[in-house]
């Protein structure tokens, strides 16, 4: 069994576990003095130490080694997805840093029902910094909130390859590029989007794309559009 991932602040040469990476370790995987585990600090390092020292709510680790992560994608993809009611933003941020997503943005738009608040923001970190554990990354992707569709369309700046999913396209207006840089990617909430949301998201650089002549849900067509982007990009193979 390969060492247990875990994900800290910061690693020097000795480094101290603590909160919900600790409880991890000690109450539910019964980690102990002499084991081995890979220390994440976000930035794509995978060091491994060993567990020295076990306190009252601490671990102290000794770093042993380093090496370097190769789980992480040459791709940098972004998603934009509007906020889903219910649990299903958390569905689309977990699958999306399975997929190997580098930033998620969830935003609000005209026909947006679900809200965001602090508490709900800090739930998606936490899943994605949890999904990212389990699939072996050794960065978590960032997850921002954006009040409005505007905001979220200012941050695809910088993207060259920017896809738009949008419900009411009969087919889409270009490919989907190969292995051609960054990708920046929209897609709705379960209300979908307005024409004029669209026309705004033409005039900052995205092509429409069609996933087809069914409407899929919005956690759906978000799997989906990353799935292709990822396998066009060299990911999936
Ligand atoms: N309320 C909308 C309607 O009734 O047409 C449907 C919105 S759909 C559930 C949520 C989002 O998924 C859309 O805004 C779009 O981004 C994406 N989507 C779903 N089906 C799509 C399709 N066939 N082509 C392109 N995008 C699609």
């Amino acid at each position: 069994m390969p060492p247990k991932r875990f994900f800290v602040e910061k690693i020097g040469e000795e480094v101290t576990l603590t909160g919900d990476e600790y409880r991890h370790a000690h109450t539910v995987l019964r980690l102990g003095v002499g084991d081995e585990v890979t220390l994440l600090d976000g930035s794509g390092r995978e060091v491994s130490a060993i567990v020295a020292k076990s306190e009252k709510g601490k671990f102290t680790l000794h770093v042993t080694g380093e090496r370097p992560s190769d789980r992480e994608p040459s791709a940098d993809v972004f998603l934009l997805v509007g906020a889903i009611k219910g649990d299903k933003t958390e569905l689309v941020v977990q699958k999306a840093t399975e997929l190997g997503v580098r930033r998620i943005g969830v935003f609000s738009s005209r026909y947006c029902a679900a809200y965001m608040n602090d508490n709900k923001l800090g739930r998606l970190r936490r899943v994605a910094r949890e999904a990212a554990k389990q699939c072996l990354r050794s960065r978590v992707p960032e997850v921002e909130y954006y009040e409005d569709f505007s905001h979220a369309m200012s941050a695809s700046r910088g993207y060259v390859n920017k896809l738009f999913a949008c419900e009411f396209l009969e087919k889409s207006e270009g490919e989907i590029p190969d292995m051609g840089g960054s990708y920046c990617l929209v897609v709705g909430s379960e209300g979908g989007f307005t024409e004029e949301e669209f026309k705004e998201a033409k005039a900052c650089g995205f092509t429409g794309v069609s996933l087809g002549k069914r409407i899929l849900r919005a956690e759906t067509a978000a799997i989906a559009l990353l799935s292709v982007v990822m396998y066009r990009a060299g990911e999936l193979r």
